[in-house]
């Protein structure tokens, strides 16, 4: 039997990942790359109209958004289940994964019922192996239930958060969106990026862009300013590859300060300003 990999572009470092990982479950691995359109229920049909023809043991997809929407759409056109961000699997009846849950907080062993093997593979669960696989290309379907109208740009100050090596972050604390007028001015000395947590983006006072964990953007900086977020799970789950942390809260019993390397218990609109001050004196801008 052979298992059967979606990819999102034939060069793409997470699906020549999602490859490698088929090649643990099966020696005989087919590609399929879409072309066209993004219409993810479009994509699935074409996915599973590939898997009615050949049968695979196992189908599986990098652990992106868009891997993870088309492998939910096969499950869902299949009645099947899916496992999502795996980093390992065994085939048998029922199937054996282990996967990440709580953004990387643990590691669950799942039984998965039904064939084929519905999975994605978490991001760098396993290195990129460098065997050529043989990519069909399909042509996406003129319709699909979902389909993408519009694309907007990114809104950002010029570093990326993801790569930034200081994350000035805002979170319900900052009270508004004109708020992050001070955030964005720190962060702008520091030649950092902005983040915020979902409850700014909730409230609409930042774009989805900006936010940090574990259904946001995941962060590595050297250092990691968090300015009214209380530190819930979800939250560090998106910087927990910070080197170092302080946050600044009123509230010293707030759980960010359990992981914080330097903490600052008083009101952002105060000490914020005041460290912008500072690095103006210091740098005579
Ligand atoms: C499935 C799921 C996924 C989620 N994904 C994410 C995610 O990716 N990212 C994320 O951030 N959240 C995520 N959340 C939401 C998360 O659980 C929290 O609700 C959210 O992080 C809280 O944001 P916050 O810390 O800004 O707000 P709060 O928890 O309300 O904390 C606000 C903090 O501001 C402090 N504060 C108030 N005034 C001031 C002041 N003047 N100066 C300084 N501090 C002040 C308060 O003391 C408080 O600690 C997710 C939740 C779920 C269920």
């Amino acid at each position: 039997m052979s298992a059967l990999v979606f990819v999102e572009a034939p060069d793409d470092e997470l699906s020549q990942q999602a490859v490698t990982f088929a090649r643990t479950l099966e020696a005989d691995v087919d590609a399929v790359v879409i072309e066209g359109t993004y219409a993810p229920d479009g994509w699935a049909a074409s996915i599973v109209e590939v898997i009615e023809d050949r049968s695979p043991s196992a189908v599986i997809a990098p652990g992106t958004d868009r891997g993870n929407e088309i492998i939910a759409h096969v499950a869902a056109r299949l009645d099947l289940p899916m496992a999502a961000n795996c980093t390992s699997a065994e085939l048998g009846s029922p199937a054996s994964v282990t996967r990440v849950r709580w953004g990387g907080s643990l590691l669950e062993e799942a039984k998965v019922h039904g064939s084929p093997l519905l999975l994605t593979v978490a991001p760098h669960a396993v290195a990129a192996g460098t065997d050529a696989v043989n990519v069909s290309s399909l042509t996406a379907p003129e319709n699909g239930a979902v389909r993408v109208t519009e694309r907007l740009p990114t809104v950002t100050s010029g570093v990326s958060l993801a790569d930034a090596d200081v994350v000035v972050s805002g979170g319900r604390g900052v009270g508004s969106a004109e708020g992050f007028a001070a955030i964005e001015e720190l962060a702008q000395l520091l030649g950092g990026a902005v983040g915020c947590s979902r409850a700014v983006t909730s409230a609409g006072w930042r774009p989805h862009t900006d936010q940090v964990g574990q259904t946001g953007t995941k962060i590595s900086p050297e250092i990691y300013i968090a300015c009214g977020i209380s530190g819930a799970t979800q939250h560090m789950a998106g910087c927990k590859g910070a080197k170092k942390l302080m946050a600044i809260n009123p509230d010293g019993e707030a759980s960010i300060f359990a992981s914080a390397d330097y903490a600052v218990i008083g009101d952002l609109h105060e000490v914020v300003p005041a460290i912008s001050a500072e690095i103006r004196k210091a740098t005579g801008g």
